[in-house]
């Protein structure tokens, strides 16, 4: 890996974010080319706790099924750089911009790689809570892996403040908003389940699965969808596989949502013949 960030030099932006920018890097001496996320987290407080967060997580994990650190860098300005393993294909996001909705043999595959990530994340007691098409990214073997952990959450002895409101709450899962109605023994991992759920149904519709084509994602909208509309479902025409593994995924009360240990025997994906399962 690189030893400093003047051994790299940058090859273009591949994306954008919340508090940052990341960028396609070469390391000069080698020719490696990786991802590098720049956060400029000098001055606003939630941006830099976030950034925190997502290195802590990122120092902890290594598995095939998470995004891979190669070294994390401060600049005296306070930014903080973090040097990833390249995702040459993209995000599910851009995939679906560029190519259009996913068949469900692709989604299978999909589905078997993030529980295999969430699997991993789970059992070192880290709730991602943050799983939609733009935080999975696919590399060019089609393997899909688990990114972007700014607001994730380390388990340790308490359970609480998982109800905290943090990023986008379109994929957040009715306990999250109202742990009295859905929680039951709720602990938070589900809600990475649930999130799940309506990635992999956006991915087969061609949009967001709470709203219809064209509406705005306010909150209010999102809420009221969430909390009180019934969840959503796939469409006819889908097969009863599809549809038992999303209605699995997607109860609303958490204690009724199947776990990734279960779901991983689901005959969805339980039934491929390939186990490593590219797109
Ligand atoms: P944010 O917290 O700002 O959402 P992300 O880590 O999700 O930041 O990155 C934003 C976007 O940048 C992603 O949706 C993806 O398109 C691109 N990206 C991030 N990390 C990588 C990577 N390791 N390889 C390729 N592209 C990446
Ligand atoms: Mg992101």
């Amino acid at each position: 890996a690189a030893t400093s960030l003047s051994d790299l030099e940058s090859l273009g932006v591949l994306g954008h974010g919340n508090g940052g920018t990341v960028y396609k890097v070469r390391h000069r001496r080698t020719s490696a080319v990786y991802a590098l996320k720049v956060v400029h987290a000098g001055c606003d407080a939630t941006v830099r706790r976030q950034v925190l967060r997502e290195m802590e997580i990122l120092r902890r994990t290594d598995s095939p099924h998470v995004v891979r650190c190669h070294g994390i860098f401060e600049k005296p300005n306070g930014d903080i750089a973090i040097l990833m393993e390249n995702m040459d294909a993209g995000s599910l996001q851009t995939l679906l911009e560029a190519s259009g909705t996913f068949s469900e043999k692709q989604l299978a595959a999909v589905a078997r790689h993030v529980l295999n990530g969430l699997h991993y994340l789970h059992s070192l007691k880290i709730i991602h809570r943050d799983i939609k098409p733009s935080n999975l990214l696919v590399n060019s073997a089609m393997e899909v892996k688990i990114a972007d952990f700014g607001v994730s959450k380390i388990m340790c002895r308490t359970l609480d403040a998982c109800n905290s409101y943090v990023g986008t709450c379109a994929y957040m899962s009715p306990e999250r908003f109202d742990p009295d109605s859905y929680g039951g023994n709720y602990d938070g991992y589900a809600g990475d389940i649930w999130s799940l759920g309506l990635t992999l149904l956006e991915l087969y519709l061609g949009h967001f699965p709470l709203l219809g084509p064209g509406q705005r994602p306010d909150w209010a909208t999102l809420m009221c969808a969430i909390c009180f509309g019934e969840p959503p479902k796939s469409p006819d025409g889908s097969s009863e596989e599809f549809r038992s593994f999303v209605e699995c995924c997607l109860q609303k009360e958490s204690s009724k949502r199947w776990s990734v240990a279960e779901l991983l025997n689901h005959p969805f994906i339980a039934g491929g013949k390939d186990p490593a399962g590219s797109l």
